[in-house]
């Protein structure tokens, strides 16, 4: 695993978390959630991080291929999972698991029934 030097960035924006450029962006519901989601949401986030995906969407968005290629969405939704599968490595998936099953569904991102559905599947696979 690649490592990364990571900021966390606090913010009263009403959002959750989001990650981008070795940042860690928390904002004002982040702060709501009990502590092992908390952890879990960082987790997934460092995976955005080490996995570089803001990275591979501003290449996209310079290159405008969001217009034409479809398969912007499948990127998106490639990442989520990919950040899920880094949390779970990194031992975070009950966390995650509980803070998916009180999300609900957002525009162009994988719905949290299959986030949680991968989540199970990766288990699966850890534990033999
Ligand atoms: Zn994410």
């Amino acid at each position: 695993m690649r490592s990364a030097s990571v900021k966390l960035i606090r913010t009263q924006q009403p959002i959750i978390a989001h990650a981008g450029f070795g940042m860690i962006v928390v904002g004002r519901f982040f702060y709501l959630l009990p502590t092992i989601e908390q952890e879990a949401i960082l987790a997934h986030e460092l995976g955005h991080i080490v996995y570089r995906h803001t990275r591979q969407r501003i290449i996209w968005a310079l290159q405008l291929r969001w217009l034409w290629d479809s398969s912007f969405s499948d990127m998106l939704r490639d990442h989520e999972l990919e950040a899920d599968a880094f949390a779970v490595d990194s031992g975070h998936a009950e966390g995650l698991l509980a803070f998916l099953s009180k999300l609900t569904p957002a525009p162009l991102y994988p719905s949290p029934r299959e986030r949680i559905a991968r989540i199970h599947a990766l288990q699966g696979t850890h534990h033999g």
